[in-house]
This record gives C-alpha cells, structure tokens and sequence, in this order.
C-alpha cells in the first residue's frame, strides 16, 4: 500500500507504457513539449472536462471525478463516469442525481459504474490506452467498494467507443505498471534513448535526441550526419 504522499499521476501511465525514457524525462527530469498530438489530446479533454453533470436515458453521467488508490499508488481524474441503477432501484419521479446520493454501499454495489477516457486519434495496438482506464476503474472500486467489468474508450477521430473488458490479464498488467511506474520514479533512472517509428510522433523529439545519443551510434555516423547540415 501506498501512502497519501507516494502517490503518482495516472497519465503517467500512458507515457511509461508508450516509452519509458519519455516517462522518465517528463516525470523525473521534468521536462515537457507540446506536439501537434499532445494539443488534440488537450483539447478534447477539456472538452470532457466542462461539461456538466445531466442524466440521460435512465444514466447520471458526471464529469472530471477525482480518483485515487492507495493500492495502485496512482492520483487523477476520470473524464467521464457514468452511473446506472439497476431497475429495482429505480423510483418513479425521483431524480436520478438523488437515488445516488441517497444510496447506501450496498445499493451501490449493484450499480453499473463505468468510467469513459477520452482519447485523440483512433484505437492503438498497445496498452497504454487500456491500462490507463484499467487504472481508473481501480481507483473508482477502490474509491467506492464497487465491481467495475468494463470501461470506455472514446476516440475522438472515430468519434466512437470502444469498450474494455477489466479482466484479470490487463489488471495485471496494469499493476506491474504501476510497480514499474514507482521503481523509475522512486530511483530516478531515465533509461538510454533508442530511436523506434514511435519517436516521429513524441512531442519530447527535440529534447530526448535520440539519433544523436542512440548507444549503438558511432561517432563516424554522428559526423557523417552533420556534414551534411
Ligand atoms: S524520442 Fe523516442 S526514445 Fe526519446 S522519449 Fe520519445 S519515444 Fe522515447
């Protein structure tokens, strides 16, 4: 268990599971650029994060909830979460606003909790998208002694969902990243740069360098490139 004091940003997720030296550069060296990705990633949160509290067919949905788990050893928000009743608690002409605050941890449990991530572009091949919502699904049965099977990713290119199952494999997933998150963090290791495909579209290009530093770099390769500037 972690303490109040331990605890670390959920985005940071994300930045550790897309590359570890950027998690590194951002959350120990402190260092931090915005790219055309990172703008639109911004922009459509806020975007989910103005909007207002309402209930729509039958579901509460609120907006910028404040997350943690001691567990996990993670802090943020969740974008959007949505709250469905079942129909046994229901009642006619009762908002639905009042049927949750009045709910006791048992009525609760029986509740359908589902947090939605809202994300720039389309589905990735890898879990940085998943694990980050794992996280926050986490936190919220942490948080408030539910059972969360799925959440929701919003992407905003699609402009659809998709959803995820929390299933036991990406819960563990999720908390080894977690562990890991806290291991670089807590030792301050910002690991060596290798330049992948990925790079092209990290905001932290320009200041990772990784064609100048990359480890198996020659020095004539480096003064064979600048020749040519
Ligand atoms: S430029 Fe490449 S190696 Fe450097 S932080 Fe970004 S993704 Fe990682």
């Amino acid at each position: 268990m972690y303490s109040e004091d331990d605890l670390l940003p959920i985005s940071a997720l994300q930045h550790l599971l897309f590359c570890e030296r950027q998690c590194a550069l951002i959350h120990v060296e402190r260092l931090w650029a915005e790219n055309r990705f990172t703008a639109e990633g911004n922009h459509l949160h806020e975007k989910a994060h103005t909007g207002k509290p309402e209930t729509r067919n039958g579901v509460r949905i609120t907006c910028s909830l404040p997350l943690h788990s001691n567990t996990l050893g993670l802090v943020g928000q969740a974008d959007v979460v949505e709250w469905e009743p079942p129909a046994s608690q229901r009642i006619s002409g009762k908002r639905l606003v009042d049927v949750l605050k009045a709910a006791t941890p048992e009525d609760r449990q029986q509740w359908r909790v589902t947090p939605i991530e809202y994300k720039r572009g389309k589905p990735k091949q890898n879990n940085c998208d998943r694990v980050q919502l794992c996280a926050q699904a986490i936190c919220l049965e942490e948080m408030l002694d539910v059972k969360i099977e799925q959440g929701e990713l919003f992407y905003g290119s699609k402009r659809r969902r998709v959803t995820v199952n929390c299933d036991e494999a990406l819960r563990e997933i999720t908390l080894h990243a977690a562990q890991r998150l806290h291991h670089i963090i807590d030792h301050r290791l910002t690991p060596p740069a290798i330049r992948e495909k990925k790079c092209d579209s990290c905001s932290l290009l320009n200041l990772c360098l990784p064609d100048a530093i990359a480890p198996n770099r020659s020095v004539n390769d480096y003064l064979s490139e600048i020749a040519n500037f």
